[in-house]
C-alpha cells in the first residue's frame, strides 16, 4: 500500500498545524490550525468574515492547496485537542472537504462552537465523537483504521490518532507531555503505545512535536503545578486585600485547581471574561469539572463590569477573579484592570498572580511586559511562571522513540531552528537525516512507501 505524509502547516512555525496521511486510496486529514499571532498583529482583524485565500496569505491558517496533490479521498478530518494552533482553521477550510471532523467530546464542541461563529462559510461536515482507546474504519479497503491514544497535555481530552496501514503505524504525535498525575482525566497511555511499537509492522512514521526538544530532563506533570500554586496561595491566605489570578482559559485542570484554593482561602472564586466562560462552562456541561455551585462565570463586558462593582462593594477580600489576560493581551480582562478600565481598584500590595508563562514570541512579550508594567503602577504585586509546560521535552522524546521505535521520524510544531536540537537527539537515537529522519517545510509531500 502506497504511504505519503502531506506536510501543509506548522512546519515553519508553532500555529497553523496540519497534517495529512494517505494510505493507498484512503486519507486522513491531523489538524487545521490557526497561526493566531499572525492575526493578532494586524488591528481590527476579524476573522469570522475573512476569506480562506486571504487568510492562507496572510499565513494565519495553513495552506491546503497541495492536498490537490494527494490521490485519494479525505475520509476524516481528526483535530487532536481544542487549542486553537489544532482547531482554528476547521471553519475556514473543512468545508472543502467531504469527510467527518472526528474528535474526542470536549475537543468535538469546542469545534462545534467555532463553526457556529464562522460568518463567512456554511461548514456543515458531520461531528462525530470518538474516545480515547477506541478504533474506526477508515474507507473501504477493510486494512486502514484509526485509533486515538490517550495523552496528556495543557487541555483535556487531548489524543494522540495512529492510522494503522499493513505497512505499519503512522503516530501522530503532537502535543503532550508524560503525565502520570494529571489533576484531571487518566494519565498519558504509554502502555498502549509500547504495544503499538511492537505490534504488526511497527511504527512505520512518528511525527513529532518538537516544542522543548532543546530543554534537558522532564517536564513536570500538572501535579506540581499545583502544588506551586496551593503554595503561592497559602502563602497569601491571611491578606486582607484583592488578589486576582490569570492562566489560560482552556487550561481547565489549572483553573479547576485555582477555583479549589481559592475556596481553601475563603474567597469567592469568580471565573471572568468571554474565553474563561465559554471553556469552563462547556467543560462543566459535559462533565469534567464540577465547580461548586455558587462559582460565578461572566463572559460579556457589562456582566463583567457589574461583578467587578459587586467585589467592590462586598469587599476585594471576599473574592478571587479569576481573568483572562496571561499573556497581556491588550482586550483580555487583567490588561483592562491594569489600564483601570474597570471597576475593580487595584490598590499597593495586591496579588496578581499569573499561572502561565509568557509564550516566547516578541509580540506576546511586549504586551505581557507593558501589562505587567500598568498592573505595577497600581501598587500590584506580580507572583509570575506558577505553570508546567504542555510539552515533552529531551527525556520524554526519549522514552517515546524507545516506546514506539519508528522507522522514520518528522520532526513538527516548530520552525528550523526549534527542528535543530530534535535533530540532534534523534540522531543520538541513530536517526540519520535526510534517511530516516525527515526534516521538511509546509507544502511537502513525504513519500513513505511507493
Ligand atoms: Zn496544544
Amino acid at each position: 500500500m502506497e504511504i505519503d505524509i502531506a506536510t501543509i502547516g506548522g512546519y515553519e512555525e508553532v500555529g497553523r498545524q496540519m497534517t495529512a496521511v494517505r494510505a493507498g486510496d484512503d486519507i486522513v486529514i491531523f489538524d487545521m490550525g490557526l497561526n493566531l499571532s499572525k492575526v493578532l498583529i494586524h488591528d481590527n482583524v476579524e476573522t469570522e468574515r475573512m476569506h480562506s485565500l486571504d487568510l492562507i496569505d496572510m499565513g494565519a491558517i495553513p495552506d491546503d492547496r497541495v492536498m490537490s496533490d494527494l490521490e485519494g479521498d479525505v475520509q476524516a478530518i481528526v483535530p487532536t485537542h481544542g487549542h486553537l494552533d489544532h482547531i482554528g482553521a476547521i471553519s475556514k477550510l473543512a468545508h472543502r472537504y467531504d469527510a467527518p471532523i472526528v474528535a474526542s467530546p470536549f475537543t468535538i464542541e469546542l469545534v462545534k462552537q467555532q463553526i457556529e461563529g464562522e460568518q463567512k462559510f456554511g461548514v456543515n461536515n458531520d461531528l462525530q465523537k470518538m474516545e480515547a482507546g477506541e478504533m474506526l474504519e477508515i474507507g473501504d479497503s477493510g486494512n486502514v483504521q484509526l485509533e486515538f491514544v490517550n495523552v496528556t497535555h495543557s487541555i483535556i481530552d487531548a489524543i494522540n490518532p495512529v492510522v494503522h496501514t499493513p505497512e505499519g503505524a503512522v503516530v501522530y504525535g503532537l502535543d503532550k507531555r508524560m503525565d502520570h498525575t494529571p489533576v484531571i482525566g487518566d494519565p498519558i497511555d504509554m502502555d498502549r503505545f509500547r504495544e503499538i511499537g511492537r505490534e504488526g509492522n511497527g511504527v512505520l512514521a512518528y511525527i513529532e512535536d518538537c516544542t522543548n526538544a532543546g530543554r534537558k530532563g522532564r517536564t513536570p506533570s500538572e501535579s506540581t503545578a499545583r502544588g506551586h500554586l496551593k503554595d503561592v496561595m497559602g502563602s497569601i491566605e491571611d491578606y486582607d486585600g484583592g488578589i486576582v489570578a490569570t492562566t489560560f482559559s482552556s487550561h481547565i485542570a489549572r483553573v479547576s485547581s485555582l477555583v479549589e484554593f481559592a475556596k481553601d482561602m475563603g474567597r469567592q472564586p469568580v471565573l471572568l471574561g468571554r474565553s474563561m466562560e465559554k471553556y469552563s462552562g462547556t467543560a462543566e456541561r459535559l462533565g469534567f469539572v464540577d465547580f461548586p455551585d455558587d462559582v460565578g462565570m461572566y463572559g460579556h463586558r457589562k456582566s463583567v463590569d457589574r461583578t467587578f462593582k459587586r467585589i467592590m462593594n462586598e469587599g476585594k477580600e471576599n473574592f478571587l477573579p479569576i481573568v483572562t489576560g496571561h499573556q497581556g493581551e491588550p482586550r483580555a480582562m487583567l490588561t483592562r484592570m491594569g489600564r483601570g478600565e474597570t471597576p475593580y481598584q487595584l490598590d499597593e500590595g495586591d496579588k496578581v498572580l499569573f499561572s502561565a508563562r509568557v509564550i516566547p514570541e516578541p509580540t506576546n512579550e511586549g504586551q505581557r511586559y507593558q501589562s505587567e508594567k500598568l498592573l505595577g503602577m497600581q501598587g500590584a504585586r506580580i507572583y509570575d511562571d506558577i505553570h508546567v509546560s504542555g510539552h515533552l521535552r529531551e527525556e520524554g522524546h526519549y522514552q517515546m522513540l524507545d516506546a514506539l521505535e519508528p522507522e522514520n521520524v518528522i520532526p513538527a510544531h516548530q520552525d528550523m531552528k526549534g527542528f535543530a536540537p530534535y535533530v540532534d537527539l534523534a540522531a543520538k537515537k541513530g536517526y540519520t537525516l535526510g534517511r530516516d529522519l525527515h526534516v521538511t517545510r509546509n507544502g511537502n509531500i513525504i513519500n513513505l512507501v511507493e
